[in-house]
């Protein structure tokens, strides 16, 4: 199936993104959000963020006006009815994406594919919540979507071929390299990244070494451009216990157990930069 236009639920953080990126792709674009105040909030953001590559050089204004010509938004989910994919990237809740994915079944076109940014949730599970569910996939793009170039795409157990192929050529469309992975807890990039942040936890815990002293090693004796102590402060700290849960609790393994300190730090709401204190102070 040729995708010719994208529907996106949700204008956050991810979902204001995706639209941006298949809008500079030259795809034409339906975000939407619940209320119009988080819609004007996702416009604003990609109109500065294409500002910001005006300024570079990198696009002429005329480009910019091309783009944000090519999305439209809507507090209604029957906008979506004409597209040929539909990504939710819409807050990560369970119960709130099973009705999110039900209403989205009801109003696109029977052959379009519905896809979700979902870092943590069962796209096998999301499936089963609609008629279509060959036609679900997982797109999971990385924060900033305009500049991060995976596209983890997760088969659920009832993906089919055609569904793949399809959101594969998209993807790759948009400028970003697809990797196949199969529908798991933490698919594959955070199933590594968070138990490595969470390791750092334990040695800052145990008293291996300092903040400062863990991500400096890591970014000298690794190559790593930031440490994960820094690094989960950006992720946020309590996302990053979400995800331990996830693949603790997927798992059943204790290696995935979260590390005293992380639990600690959230109960504290010593959140990241978010709340200007994490593993460093952001005052
Ligand atoms: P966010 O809080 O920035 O944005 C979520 C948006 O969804 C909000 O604007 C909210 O109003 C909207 N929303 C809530 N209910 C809705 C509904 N019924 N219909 C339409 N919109 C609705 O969150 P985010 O960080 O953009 O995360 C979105 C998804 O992307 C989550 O599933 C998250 O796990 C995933 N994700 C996030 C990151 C990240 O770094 N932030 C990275 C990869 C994947």
């Amino acid at each position: 199936m040729d995708i010719r236009s994208i529907g996106v639920v949700g204008a956050g953080t991810m979902g204001n993104g995706i639209a941006q990126a298949c809008a500079v792709a030259g795809i034409p674009v339906v975000m939407t959000d619940v209320a119009q105040a988080a819609l004007d909030r996702g416009m604003k953001t990609i109109d500065g963020s294409l500002e910001r590559l005006v300024k570079k050089d990198k696009l002429t204004a005329e480009k910019k006006g091309e783009v944000l010509g090519r999305i439209g938004t809507a507090t209604a989910v029957d906008a979506l009815a004409g597209c040929d994919l539909v990504v939710e990237a819409a807050t990560e809740n369970l119960d709130l994406k099973l009705r999110i994915f039900a209403q989205l079944d009801a109003a696109a076109k029977p052959e379009a594919i519905i896809a979700s940014n979902t870092s943590s949730i069962s796209i096998t599970k999301l499936a089963a919540a609609t008629k279509r569910a060959d036609r679900v996939i997982g797109m999971h793009f990385f924060n900033p979507v305009p500049v991060m170039a995976l596209v983890e795409l997760i088969r659920g157990l009832q993906t089919s071929d055609a569904t793949y192929a399809a959101t594969e050529a998209v993807t790759k469309r948009l400028g970003k390299t697809p990797v196949q992975v199969k529908n798991s807890p933490g698919f594959v990039v955070n199933r590594m990244l968070c138990p490595m942040i969470n390791e750092a936890i334990f040695a800052l815990g145990e008293g291996l070494a300092t903040a400062q002293e863990i991500d400096d090693a890591m970014r000298l004796g690794c190559n790593h451009p930031i440490g994960p102590l820094a690094l989960c402060d950006l992720i946020g700290v309590d996302v990053q216990l979400a995800v331990m849960q996830v693949l603790f609790e997927g798992f059943k393994d204790s290696k995935y157990r979260p590390a005293p300190l992380l639990v600690e730090m959230v109960e504290a709401g010593y959140l990241g930069r978010k709340t200007g204190r994490g593993f460093y102070s952001y005052a």
